[in-house]
């Protein structure tokens, strides 16, 4: 057994996005521009609804997919593929733009809690401009793997034996939201090439002798086995690996394409309404 070392923290920093929501960005800053296939993480927690019930009225993506995990409150989605969704505590969204949605994602706040994350997930070149696809689950259809001392939502991938509920072909993304007890150990067998972090949310985690605390993102170095031990207050975090897709990035706000010829093709499109070229179903319950 090789266990994978933290190879980086990285901090997160305050950033306002949308119509002045405050997130917590850890991908996707200076300090880690991203972590293929990875593109972004938003974490965002509040108590405050001034702070992020104006929320992310009708905006473009094109090149990738978002990943939003909602933990407490609930967000109003609708977007140019004629999905309409309300995802609530504990549901899951995947959405592909590739080739061009334009969406709102709007905060409704539940006794004034709003807490969740928001994952961008790269695609490959030859899905940048394929068609859009959705994709959103509610927290009861997620599978939960319940062992000694901890407790796996199952959101994409595979843990256990148990296939979590989004399907992420492109990268192979497994996406675990992970309680444990105090104390409790957490194993998980996960070698090269696949990138992998974790972020702890509650309490604190001891992985590879170091220890992590809360709001911190640890990327985890190369090896075969991921192996955490909850700190005395137990501990709540998200693992997140993907298979690295090695192709040139070219990011500039809401498009991620490979080259800078793409993006100013994506500006050009938007600009004379164009960017949304396909409309497609919605997956999931
Ligand atoms: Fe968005």
């Amino acid at each position: 057994m090789n266990v994978r070392p933290i190879r980086q923290f990285a901090p997160a920093f305050e950033v306002t996005e949308g119509a002045g929501v405050t997130v917590h960005r850890s991908i996707g800053t200076p300090a880690l521009r991203n972590l293929d296939p990875f593109l972004m993480l938003d974490h965002f927690s509040s108590a405050n609804p001034g702070e992020y019930i104006a929320g992310f009225p009708d905006h473009p993506h094109r090149g990738f997919i978002t990943f939003t995990y909602m933990l407490d409150g609930h967000m109003e989605h609708r977007d140019s593929m004629g999905n309409r969704g309300d995802l609530k505590a504990g549901g899951v969204q995947w959405m592909k733009a590739a080739s061009g949605v334009i969406h709102s994602e709007m905060p409704q706040q539940t006794n004034g809690l709003m807490r969740g994350f928001q994952l961008w997930i790269n695609l490959p070149a030859r899905e940048k401009m394929s068609a859009p696809a959705y994709q959103e689950f509610s927290a009861g259809a997620i599978p939960e793997v319940v062992l000694d001392g901890a407790r796996v939502r199952v959101l994409a991938g595979e843990f256990n034996g148990r296939h979590g509920v989004i399907d992420d072909p492109a990268t192979d993304v497994r996406y675990l939201d992970v309680t444990l007890a105090a104390d409790a150990h957490f194993n998980l067998p996960l070698g090269d090439p696949y990138t992998a972090f974790v972020h702890v949310f509650e309490g604190s985690v001891h992985l590879a002798d170091e220890s992590l605390p809360v709001q911190t993102l640890a990327v985890l170095g190369p090896g075969d086995t991921v192996a955490i031990r909850a700190g005395a207050d137990g501990a709540r975090f998200i693992l997140v690996a993907g298979r690295p897709l090695g192709e040139p990035i070219v990011q500039i706000g809401p498009f991620v394409m490979n080259t800078r010829a793409e993006i100013e093709q994506a500006f050009a499109d938007y600009q004379a309404g164009r960017l949304v070229q396909t409309r497609a179903t919605m997956t999931g319950h």
